[in-house]
C-alpha cells in the first residue's frame, strides 16, 4: 500500500484538510515526522479550537506566570524558586536548601519520581498536554505568535513553498526576530533560576570583560531555546524526553488517556449530506466521518485512531477537532476523549489499580519521610573539625589548645551570634579573631576556634568531646570530635 493510499472501505480525506497523508497499516513502522528515507518531514498542524484548547490556554498563562516571575517572587526575602548551582543554593517555595540537605534532595527525588509514576499509571501523559514547558511554550507560545504572523497551517505551507519575496522576507524576517527574542527572554529566566536574581543584575549592569561566563551562558541558552522551538520542536518530545519513553512500562489498560473510541467510531467513512446518524448506522459505518481533522491539529503528526502512541503529548488538539465534527453533524462529543483501553472496550469507569495501590503506597510512605525531614531540619548546619596536621598547643594556665576550623551554614533569615560550648568535659572554646562568631542568614559562614581543656581532665592520648552549637543562647545540636593531648 502507497503512504496516500487509503484503508479500503474509505475514501480518501479532503486534500485541504489534510497535515499529511496517513497510511493506516505502516504508521508503526517509521515516525511520522520522517520520510521513508529518515528525513524530517515538517509539520503544519492546523490551529485547534474547541474548550479544551481554551482551558489549557488558561492553565498555560498562570503556568508562564509563575514560570516567569518563579525567582522574582520572594517569600520571607527568598526567591520562591532558585536552583543556584554555583553557590549551591536552592530555594524551594522560599526555604533555602545547601548541599548538606542531600538526604532530603535524595527523598524529594524519589517523591517525585514515585509521584509520577503513580500520576501516570493514573493519568497517562496529562503532565504532557498541560503544564510541560516544552509544551506549554510550543503550542502556547510560540505556535501562536506563529499562527498570528504567517497565518493557520495553509497558509505557513503555502508561505514555505512560495518563492522568497520581499513578503516573504518580511514575515520570516519578525517571526524570527519575535522567536529570538522570546528565547532570550526564556534564557535569561533559566539563568535567573541558577544564578539568582542578583548575579544576573551584576551580568547586566557591569562590565561585559568581568562577566565573559555569565554573558556565555546567556547566549548558549538563547541559541538553544530558538533552535528547539524554531525548529526542533516536537522532536524534543519525540526523540530527547526519556518519559514518553518510559510510559510504556508505566500504562495498563485502565489507565486514562485520549483515546479514540474504535467501537463507536469504525466503520469510518465520510458523511453524506442529508445523511443521518440513523442512516449511517444502518449502513453499517460509525461515527467516525474519516475527516482527519483529528491528524490535521496534531503538533506531533500522528493519527490518534492508531491507538496509544509514544508520540502522543496528550496535548487534547485531536479531542477539540473531533468534538467540532461531531457537533456538526449531530453526534454526541467525545469519540476522541480522555479514555482508558478498559473504559472503550467494556464500558469501565477509571479504576484504582492494585498497581495503583502500591505505588500509592510507596508514594505516602516517601511524602511522610520527607515531611518529617523537613520538620526536623535544623535551621543551623556545622561541620567541626580538627585543623589537618595540628596537633596540641600550650595555652595559658597550664593548659593545652587543639585548633579547630569550623563551617556553620545558617538556614535561617537573620544574622545568629553562634557559640560553642564543650558539653561533656570540663573546658572552654575560643573563637580566633573574633569576640563573637556572628553567621550571616542564608550563608555559609567558616571560622577558627581552639578548645582548651586542662590536661587533668582528658582521658588519654585522644579524648572524645561533644561540642555544643547554640545560637542566640539556645542549644541547636551537638558535635562531635576530638581532642588531641600528651600521652600520659
Ligand atoms: S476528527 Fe473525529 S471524525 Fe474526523 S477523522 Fe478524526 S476521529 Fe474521525
Ligand atoms: S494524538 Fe491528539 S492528543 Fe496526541 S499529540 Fe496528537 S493531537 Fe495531541
Amino acid at each position: 500500500m502507497k503512504i496516500s493510499e487509503p484503508r479500503e472501505g474509505t475514501s480518501p480525506p479532503p486534500e485541504s484538510t489534510v497535515t499529511r497523508a496517513v497510511n493506516w497499516e505502516d504508521f508503526r513502522e517509521h515516525l511520522a515526522t520522517a520520510t521513508r528515507d529518515g528525513r524530517r518531514r515538517w509539520l503544519y498542524p492546523k490551529q485547534p479550537a474547541g474548550r479544551w484548547y481554551r482551558w489549557r490556554t488558561w492553565m498555560s498563562w498562570v503556568l508562564i506566570g509563575v514560570m516567569f516571575a518563579g525567582p522574582f517572587i520572594r517569600i520571607q526575602g527568598n526567591p520562591l524558586l532558585m536552583f543556584n548551582l554555583i553557590e549551591r543554593r536552592f530555594s524551594i517555595l522560599g526555604r533555602i536548601f545547601w548541599p548538606q540537605d542531600a538526604i532530603l534532595f535524595a527523598v524529594a527525588m524519589l517523591t517525585f519520581f514515585a509521584g509520577i509514576m503513580i500520576f501516570t499509571t493514573a493519568f497517562g501523559r496529562l503532565w504532557c498536554g498541560w503544564t510541560c514547558p516544552q509544551t506549554i511554550m510550543m503550542e502556547m507560545v510560540f505556535r501562536k505568535l506563529e499562527y498570528w504572523i504567517e497565518g493557520d497551517s495553509q497558509a505557513q505551507r503555502a508561505l514555505d513553498a512560495a518563492p522568497w519575496s520581499a513578503r516573504k522576507l518580511r514575515i520570516k524576517l519578525s517571526k524570527h526576530v519575535l522567536f529570538l527574542t522570546l528565547s532570550f527572554l526564556i534564557g535569561n529566566t533559566l539563568l535567573v533560576y541558577l544564578i539568582g536574581t542578583d548575579q544576573l543584575f551584576s551580568i547586566v549592569t557591569d562590565d561585559p570583560r568581568n562577566h565573559l561566563v555569565g554573558l556565555g551562558f546567556m547566549v548558549a541558552f538563547t541559541l538553544l531555546f530558538y533552535a528547539i522551538f524554531a525548529r526542533f520542536r516536537e522532536q524534543a518530545c519525540t526523540f530527547i524526553c526519556p518519559y514518553g519513553r518510559f510510559q510504556s512500562a508505566l500504562l495498563d489498560e485502565n489507565t486514562m488517556v485520549v483515546a479514540y473510541d474504535h467501537r463507536r467510531g469504525e466503520g469510518r467513512t465520510p458523511w453524506r449530506r442529508g445523511q443521518s446518524p440513523e442512516m449511517r448506522r444502518a449502513e453499517g459505518h460509525g461515527d467516525c466521518v474519516n475527516c482527519n481533522q483529528c491528524v490535521a491539529v496534531c503538533p506531533t503528526g500522528i493519527d490518534i485512531r492508531n491507538g496509544v502512541q509514544m508520540e502522543c503529548v496528550n496535548c487534547t488538539a485531536c479531542m477539540d477537532a473531533c468534538d467540532g465534527v461531531m457537533d456538526r453533524i449531530g453526534r454526541p462529543r467525545g469519540l476522541v476523549r480522555y479514555a482508558s483501553l478498559n473504559g472503550i472496550q467494556r464500558g469501565e469507569p477509571l479504576r484504582f489499580t492494585s498497581r495503583m495501590k502500591l505505588y500509592a503506597g510507596v508514594l505516602t510512605a516517601l511524602i511522610s519521610l520527607f515531611v518529617f525531614l523537613v520538620l526536623t531540619r535544623t535551621d543551623v548546619e556545622t561541620t567541626f573539625l580538627r585543623a589537618p596536621g595540628s596537633l596540641f598547643q600550650a595555652a595559658a594556665e597550664g593548659r593545652i589548645s587543639n585548633l579547630y576550623t569550623v563551617k556553620v551554614i545558617n538556614k535561617t533569615r537573620g544574622e545568629l551570634p553562634i557559640e560553642f560550648r564543650v558539653e561533656n568535659r570540663p573546658g572552654r572554646v575560643v573563637v580566633l579573631g573574633a569576640p563573637q562568631f556572628l553567621a550571616s542568614g542564608n550563608r555559609l559562614a567558616e571560622t577558627s576556634v581552639l578548645v582548651e581543656m586542662d590536661p587533668k581532665d582528658l582521658l588519654g592520648a585522644t579524648t572524645p568531646l561533644h561540642i555544643g552549637i547554640y545560637a542566640g543562647g539556645r542549644r541547636i545540636h551537638t558535635v562531635k570530635t576530638a581532642f588531641v593531648g600528651p600521652r600520659s
